[in-house]
């Protein structure tokens, strides 16, 4: 039975029967919802989870903000000055609560969406949720995010390992890894935090397994955040880009070639173009100078007795093995019957764009820009609240004025 009205609200709205669904209420999702509310549009944000920002509240302890807090406030709601310039992931937290707060946002927790189709007639959207809810709704927006399910490697012999083998995103704090030798698999920003952040907490040995060495930049040099290059190249050209970074990154960097970090061979903005951002140094530079941090080779297998088998051929009997191997976008179940993704998974558009095949379903949240993922999202969102409000004036459901 198709039933468009939403269960639970935390807050009450006149519900006239076709809003805009959000799925997701982290960043991407609320700010899209806000942006519909302000061009007088109905959006229900349905989340998982019992809160909004779900993601940042699982995230590792230390974990600041790489952009701006100015270049990372969602729309309709600046972070406070008291924040710092470097947002603390309890302060995200707090921020996003606020925002849905702030915005009266209507907002539906405990509710997954497991699928996305078009209602028979094709003049909207079904979606199934939770307890065999059908909800119906004029346009859909998916901001599920990427960083909810792991992606773990299927290593030969994992399941054998005898030693603690987690993923990054059940890591919190490098306490439970005071004197105990740590490897961590992967060089992306969380990684390299991690592989700091268990140096700070006294691993008696760290290693960093790189499959591809990766470029790596001061978060903010004399005052100016990376964030803000990344903002001034985006629309150059790749290879010119390629050519400044290598310059600058000679200038600032050191060569820590001799520590198994030389220089990469392709250049910086073709990596970000290829869905590698660079990492943003919080204390890796220092730690692998100083030795305190040994970069590996990449991970080849797991083997009897607690060994690990690297693709150099060395073996290695870490403790403990942190996975910060990333995450997987997991759109399949939820839209990939659709025809809007590519073969990687990810949405063919994004932002006010729809897919041909799929007019009024919008994706926010799932590029990598160096420009900040959080400042494009915020851009995004006012730009799909104002497609759906030309493309679907006569369908949507409007805020009594
Ligand atoms: C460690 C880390 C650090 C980052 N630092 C920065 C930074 O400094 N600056 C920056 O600009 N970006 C940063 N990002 C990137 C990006 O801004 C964040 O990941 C951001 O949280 C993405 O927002 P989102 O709304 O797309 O996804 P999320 O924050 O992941 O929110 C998605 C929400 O959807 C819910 N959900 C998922 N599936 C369903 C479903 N089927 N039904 C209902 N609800 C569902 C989830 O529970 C979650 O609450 C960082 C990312 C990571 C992982």
């Amino acid at each position: 039975m198709a039933d468009s009205t939403p269960p639970t609200h935390t807050t009450a709205h006149p519900t006239p029967d076709r809003p805009v669904y959000v799925i997701g209420g982290g960043p991407g999702g609320l700010s899209a919802a806000y942006a519909l509310r302000a061009r007088g549009i109905r959006a229900v944000v349905l989340e998982k989870s019992d809160h909004v920002g779900a993601s940042w509240r699982r995230h590792y302890d230390r974990l600041h903000l790489h952009t701006t807090r100015r270049l990372s406030a969602l729309p309709g709601l600046p972070m406070p000055r008291r924040f710092g310039r470097w947002v603390s992931r309890d302060d995200v937290v707090r921020y996003l609560e606020k925002y849905a707060e702030h915005h009266r946002l209507e907002i539906v927790t405990g509710v997954e969406v497991s699928r996305v189709e078009r209602t028979p007639d094709g003049t909207g959207w079904l979606l199934h949720a939770t307890g065999g809810r059908e909800l119906t709704g004029a346009a859909v927006v998916v901001a599920t995010g990427y960083n909810h399910t792991p992606r773990l490697p299927d290593w030969p012999g994992r399941s054998a390992f005898t030693g603690e083998l987690l993923h990054a995103g059940q890591y919190r704090n490098g306490k439970p890894y005071a004197g105990r030798d740590v490897l961590v698999v992967g060089v992306g920003n969380t990684g390299a935090e991690i592989a700091v952040d268990l140096v700070e907490n006294g691993a008696s040995r760290v290693r960093l397994a790189v499959r591809t060495v990766p470029h790596i930049v001061r978060r903010s040099t004399a005052g100016w955040a990376a964030q803000y290059s990344g903002i001034l190249v985006r629309r150059l050209p790749v290879a010119l880009v390629d050519r400044l970074c290598r310059v600058q990154a000679r200038l600032a960097l050191p060569d820590l070639s001799a520590h198994g970090l030389p220089r990469p061979d392709t250049g910086l903005y073709t990596r970000v173009k290829q869905g590698a951002i660079p990492v943003q140094d919080v204390g890796l530079i220092d730690a692998v100078r100083k030795g305190r941090v040994e970069i590996v080779a990449a991970v080849d297998s797991f083997e009897d007795g607690g060994k690990i088998l690297l693709a150099d051929g060395t073996r290695i009997s870490p403790d403990a093995v942190i996975a910060a191997t990333g995450y997987v976008r997991a759109l399949e179940h939820l839209v990939g019957h659709l025809d809007v993704l590519d073969a990687r998974g990810r949405p063919v558009v994004h932002g006010a764009r729809s897919p041909k095949t799929a007019p009024g379903l919008h994706f926010t949240g799932f590029t990598n820009p160096i420009s900040g993922n959080l400042r494009e999202m915020a851009i995004d969102a006012v730009k799909i609240a104002k497609a759906i409000a030309r493309d679907g004036s006569g369908s949507v459901s409007r805020l009594p004025g």
